[in-house]
Parts: structure tokens; C-alpha cells; sequence
């Protein structure tokens, strides 16, 4: 239990590239995309802030999360504005070695995703 919590839990950034939690494990202040909508908010062109990553149906999933400080109200981005927001999110997930699209920001000491990067990360 501990070890799947301490996995997936990296404050600071230094292992993924973005503050990473495991699930409700994530401070007060961050909200997800669809919890900001919910409240008429929308992430207003910041970057994702932090990640929650859990092990569920098929591996690893994540939700990304958002300053709610920063959020501004809803606004409908036009098409080549999401575009461009999603191709640099793809390029942060898309692993070098496998060419794969995770779902999960590739970890930074990695350089490659979960399932090529060696367990135990002692690498
Ligand atoms: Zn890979």
C-alpha cells in the first residue's frame, strides 16, 4: 500500500517534471479540469500544475491538475488554440523509447515511460 503511495508521490517535482501525488493524496488549492468546470472556472492557459497517478484498469492513470488561483472563468478556446495546448501535452507524454502516448507526463530521470524505464528506479 505505502509502496504504491511512495511510487506515485513526488511533491516536488524532481521525478516526474511536475508535482505528482497519488490519489487524494493532492493538497488543497488544485482542482482537476473537470472540477474547475464544474465551478465555472477554467484552467485560463496555465500549465497542467501537478499530477495525481493511481494504478488502475490497464495501468497507470492520471489526472491532471490545475491551480484553482489561476483559473479564470469558462471561455471557449477556439480549435487551434486547444490544438496547440494539446500537441505540447502529447509531447510531454509521448515516450522516446516506445513512441507511446501515456496517459502520464514521462518522468524526467527516466527519460522514457514506466513500462520502458527499469523497476526500482535505481537507475
Ligand atoms: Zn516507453
Amino acid at each position: 500500500m505505502s509502496r504504491i503511495r511512495a511510487a506515485f508521490y513526488d511533491p516536488e517535482g524532481t521525478r516526474y517534471g511536475i508535482p505528482t501525488y497519488w490519489w487524494r493524496g493532492a493538497p488543497a488549492g488544485y482542482a482537476t479540469r473537470r472540477q474547475l468546470r464544474a465551478r465555472g472556472l477554467r484552467p485560463g492557459g496555465q500549465e497542467v500544475a501537478a499530477q495525481v497517478l493511481w494504478r488502475g484498469v490497464g495501468g497507470v492513470r492520471a489526472a491532471y491538475l490545475y491551480r484553482v488561483d489561476l483559473a479564470r472563468p469558462k471561455r471557449m478556446a477556439t480549435p487551434a488554440q486547444r490544438a496547440a495546448i494539446g500537441c505540447a501535452l502529447r509531447a510531454r507524454r509521448t515516450c522516446p523509447t516506445c513512441q507511446v502516448v501515456q496517459p502520464y507526463y514521462i518522468p524526467r530521470s527516466h527519460g522514457e515511460c514506466l513500462d520502458c524505464a527499469p523497476t526500482g528506479g535505481a537507475r
